[in-house]
């Protein structure tokens, strides 16, 4: 594995920081030093182009306070609490990100799509897939509806989340409605102690190597019809990420795994 587990330690920090998150004013009172909101260029594991993809961005909110489908275990493990200093995160774009998707998801949308068109006409191939949420998750149905809508309006790009906010059920008939959508594939989010979504669903499971074989049990899916699964590639091999992978990004029945780290 390229990324070691955390340490007992670590999630101590992790807890600590992320139930402060949990804690701060929903907006406004942050004073972020960033003001416009913005997708980011892709990172580490989703990789920033490939040779179908001419260019990969990130969509960001802040951790937890973002997350309403987040069980226990996320809000002591989630890898965004990292506070290890190996990772940069850019957080003051994230709050701005959180404030104009609180007071105005459809400008918010038309941000995004301006900012789309202009990275796709830098890019060859013109095709820009967004990774929604590498920290954060969908807190409202005006938000899903946004991406929904982003979704509509940039047929030939890509999208694709995964979500724990389908356990809160007035958030899953919208999500319903963004899963429908052929270019952004969402998946339910869970780790092992979370029930499995409802079918239908494209499932992540995050691996705890800590927990026993019975808690693990719990997510494995076992209620599911059978479909294909794979370990995330990323997360053992070198040179391929998410641009080069694409397993997440098209429309193709299966599942993924994800090791805790
Ligand atoms: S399975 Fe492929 S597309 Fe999905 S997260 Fe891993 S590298 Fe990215």
């Amino acid at each position: 594995m390229k990324r070691a587990t955390p340490s007992e330690r670590e999630i101590q920090r992790r807890s600590q920081y992320l139930a402060g998150q949990r804690s701060l004013p929903i907006v406004g009172i942050t004073a972020p030093s960033v003001e416009q909101p913005a997708l980011e260029q892709g990172n580490i594991k989703t990789g920033t182009s490939g040779k179908h993809i001419g260019r990969v961005l990130v969509w960001n909110l802040p951790t937890l306070r973002t997350c309403p489908g987040a069980s226990d275990w996320c809000a002591a493990n989630c890898y965004n609490g990292d506070t290890s200093g190996e990772v940069v995160f850019n957080r003051p774009q994230w709050y701005a990100n959180e404030r104009h998707a609180r007071e105005d998801p459809d400008a918010l949308g038309r941000t995004i799509l301006r900012q789309l068109a202009d990275e796709a006409e830098g890019a060859t191939p013109p095709i820009v897939a967004v990774r929604v949420h590498s920290s954060g998750d969908f807190f409202s149905e005006p938000y899903v509806f946004m991406w929904r809508d982003i979704a509509h309006a940039a047929p030939r790009h890509l999208f694709w989340a995964y979500t724990r906010s389908w356990a809160i059920p007035e958030l899953l008939p919208s999500l319903d409605t963004l899963r429908q959508m052929p270019n952004f594939q969402l998946f339910a989010s869970v780790d092992h102690t979370m029930s499995d979504p409802p079918a239908g669903w494209r499932l992540s499971r995050v691996k705890d190597p800590r927990s026993s074989e019975s808690e693990q049990g719990a997510a494995q899916g076992e209620s599911r019809p059978k479909v294909r699964q794979i370990a995330c590639p990323e997360e053992y091999r070198d040179g391929i990420d998410c641009a080069k992978c694409r397993f997440c990004l098209l429309p193709r029945k299966g599942d993924v795994i994800f090791n805790v780290h």
